[in-house]
């Protein structure tokens, strides 16, 4: 029944009984659901505590009835996760089970129909400290400025934290809402947020965010923070910055955001906001309508261009970036220096493009082989970039970017997988590609 759920819902599935029950006794699961979530928050700057109510609205999507959700916590894997009240179901108490450091199964309480709608309301606090590593422009505290990156808990396949690539793999809401509340006064432009909807005069305590069609929704806070404004093809961009006056950084992503708009198709939500976290260190990190920027690359055209470019690849067009991580990482990495007019960066890796994270031992929230011929940069990025213009140069430049922006069309706010891809790339173009599939990855 298991294998016969998984072939009718082509989603996560998993059956409690040995022997086949009838299907109303199979415990089943999907992320084909509609989501909306609304967000209370309460932020106490100091010390990096933010209370908050989240209310998440399902509708089940899939074909059969689901009777449990897997929902992604990975705040937990930090230690900056507790809950402070009961999660509930429509109203009543439910079983929950940690079955991964970081993935919380949420039982309905009931078999929730197709079609049919569920209000999970999930009371918790973060005690955010310094995430370090490869994650402080993630969820982290870093000289007085918090970053809130993929600190929302949110429908997901089961996973795991992990050190290598982007542990977070999530499936677009149809809205995401946050209100807000600081307990004590700061600058209007204290906090970052796409769709910033309320905010006050000059300072004050209230925000709020709004964002739709988005699979993450990340925001930063620091009260030292300086506003620069653009408008880009008619799209609103803000750009929060402390260290750097904010022109330089606003420049690049401008740059980026025109030419993005007319390579891959124009950038679809209301306004872009890029923010300077408080580390020195680590890895910038995109979200929906959001970028997060480390301090020693606020002003890297590189960076900001990598970074601008997840807005087609992730944002709108979304993969696994556990199993599949190229996918949204050499089309970052080509991209951005296909932008910046250089040359591929050598690279010295003997392993296919398509490998997954898990390619690179490492532990749930460090380590990791990142900068090695073998490691994870040379093989998914710099070799990445490689194959993308092997294929772009078999293609001609006009096919190859007609076919990822009709790609791009198609899947807009969906996921892709590497197969389907190709085989798009494949069916726009009268060359052969499969020689080159083949020399550089594993699946071909
Ligand atoms: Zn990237």
């Amino acid at each position: 029944m298991a294998a016969l759920l998984t072939i009718v819902l082509g989603i996560t599935i998993s059956a409690d009984a040995y022997v086949p029950p009838p299907v109303t006794h199979v415990a089943a699961t999907t992320t084909w659901v509609t989501q909306s979530y609304g967000i209370e928050a309460t932020l106490e700057v100091a010390s990096g505590r933010l209370d908050v109510v989240e209310t998440l609205r399902v509708t089940n999507r899939a074909g059969l009835p689901i009777s449990y959700l897997n929902i992604s916590v990975l705040p937990r894997a930090f230690g900056f996760y507790e809950p402070t009240g009961r999660l509930t179901v429509d109203g009543e108490r439910v079983a929950t089970r940690w079955t991964t450091g970081t993935n919380l199964r949420v039982s309905l309480g009931r078999r929730l129909a197709p079609g049919e709608q569920a209000t999970i309301r999930m009371p918790f606090r973060l005690t955010v400290g310094s995430a370090g590593g490869a994650f402080t422009a993630r969820l982290s505290r870093d000289r007085g400025v918090i970053s809130f990156g993929q600190w929302l808990p949110m429908v997901s396949p089961v996973l795991d934290s992990y050190g290598v690539g982007d542990p977070r793999v999530t499936t677009s809401a149809e809205r995401i809402t946050m209100d807000l509340t600081t307990t004590t006064r700061l600058p209007r432009d204290a906090v970052a947020c796409a769709g910033l909807a309320r905010a006050p005069a000059g300072s004050g305590t209230r925000w709020r965010c709004e964002i739709e069609n988005a699979r993450d929704f990340s925001f930063v806070v620091n009260p030292r923070f300086r506003l620069t404004r653009r408008t880009v093809d008619g799209i609103p961009m803000r750009v929060y910055t402390e260290t750097v006056s904010g022109e330089r950084t606003a420049d690049l992503a401008e740059t980026a955001l025109r030419r993005l708009n007319r390579l891959y198709g124009r950038y679809p939500w209301p306004d872009l906001v890029l923010a300077e976290v408080g580390a020195d260190d680590g890895f910038s990190m995109e979200y929906p309508a959001a970028i997060h920027l480390t301090r020693t690359k606020v002003v890297d055209p590189y960076v900001l261009y990598h970074e601008v470019t997840h807005q087609w690849f992730y944002a709108q067009l979304g993969n696994h970036q556990q199993h599949e991580p190229w996918l949204d990482e050499a089309f970052a990495d080509f991209t951005a220096r296909w932008l910046m007019g250089s040359p591929e960066r050598s690279q010295c890796s003997d392993r296919p493009v398509d490998s997954p994270v898990f390619a690179w031992p490492a532990g749930r929230t460090a380590g990791g082989d990142w900068l090695s011929c073998d490691g994870y940069f040379h093989t998914v990025f710099y070799k990445g970039t490689e194959f993308l213009n092997a294929v772009r140069s078999a293609m001609g430049d006009r096919a190859f970017f007609a076919a990822l922006r009709e790609h791009i069309a198609d899947n807009r706010y969906g996921m892709t997988t590497a197969r389907r891809l190709l085989d798009h790339l494949q069916s726009r173009t009268d060359a052969d590609l499969r020689p080159i599939y083949a020399r550089y990855l594993e699946a071909y």
